[in-house]
């Protein structure tokens, strides 16, 4: 579980227009093994939030193929689509996407929810989870009431509170103080390390992507250059 292909993935955006349109992702080629902390990282424009929503079938491929645990993605209409991403992946998106009109506890729930869990094993999994983040005070409240670093952590915990395979990341820590962060990286690494989780990760921050195992450059929607770690990371 937890397996991604990229066939020569291409999305052009708007090409229905007639015009070219903007070719967001080139013929991307990847291969990610079960278990890999990836990084992603690459200028502005390069394609990186495009890959993930469509790794995580938020957007539509214009062609290639996305094979996630055998499956092509590609082939899924949007309803099987909602119900193979469930359970299996999480998505902590860089705007958040956090429901207004949800509390943030019930915006943590939601995966267990949709999943049909019982009241007491999704508290079970939500007070220890709230508690490392430092956000059980504010379970109550709504996303309008709230600092962005809270709801990115809102928004990390909904994304894990199922503990998926597979774990797409756009700027985890981008809204985050050095002490968050650490925290937010220290779920994702413990999360990779002992569930197995394979995790995807967009990043500027040198910081977050220390704790990748691999790293892929992408400039103009194709791959430029993989360094991979050797794993002897330092903190200071
Ligand atoms: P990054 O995340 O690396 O900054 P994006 O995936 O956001 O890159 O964008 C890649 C390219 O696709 C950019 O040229 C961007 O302007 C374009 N793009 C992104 N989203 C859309 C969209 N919804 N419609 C049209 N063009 C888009
Ligand atoms: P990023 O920080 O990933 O570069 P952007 O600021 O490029 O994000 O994009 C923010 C949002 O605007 C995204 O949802 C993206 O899909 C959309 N977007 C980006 N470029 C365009 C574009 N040229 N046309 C329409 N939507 C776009």
């Amino acid at each position: 579980m937890g397996v991604i292909k990229l066939k020569h993935l291409v999305k052009v955006y708007n090409a229905y227009k007639g015009a070219n349109g903007v070719t967001a992702i080139d013929g991307l080629n990847l291969h990610v093994g079960k278990g890999e902390f990836t990084g992603i990282m690459g200028p502005s424009g390069s394609g990186k939030t495009t890959l993930l929503n469509l790794l995580s079938g938020v957007d539509k491929a214009t062609s290639g193929e996305i094979v996630i645990d055998g499956q092509d993605i590609t082939k899924l209409s949007k309803d099987q689509m909602a119900l193979f991403r469930r359970g299996r992946i999480g998505y902590i998106f860089q705007d958040f996407n956090l429901l207004d009109s949800l509390t943030l506890k019930e915006n943590i729930a939601l995966p267990l929810i949709l999943d049909k869990r019982d009241p007491q094993e999704i508290e079970a999994k939500l007070a220890p989870l709230m508690e490392f983040l430092g956000i059980q005070d504010v379970r109550d409240k709504y996303p309008y009431h709230i600092s962005g670093g809270q709801k990115q952590r809102v928004a990390a915990a909904r994304a894990i509170v199922n503990e998926p395979a597979v774990v797409l990341a756009d700027e985890p820590t981008g809204n985050l103080d050095s002490k968050s962060a650490h925290q937010l990286m220290s779920i994702l690494a413990s999360l990779n390390e002992n569930m197995g989780s394979t995790i995807l990760m967009v990043t500027h921050d040198p910081f977050a992507a220390s704790f990748c195992k691999r790293i892929l450059f992408i400039k103009d929607g194709k791959a430029e250059l993989e360094i991979r770690s050797s794993g002897d990371r330092k903190a200071f």
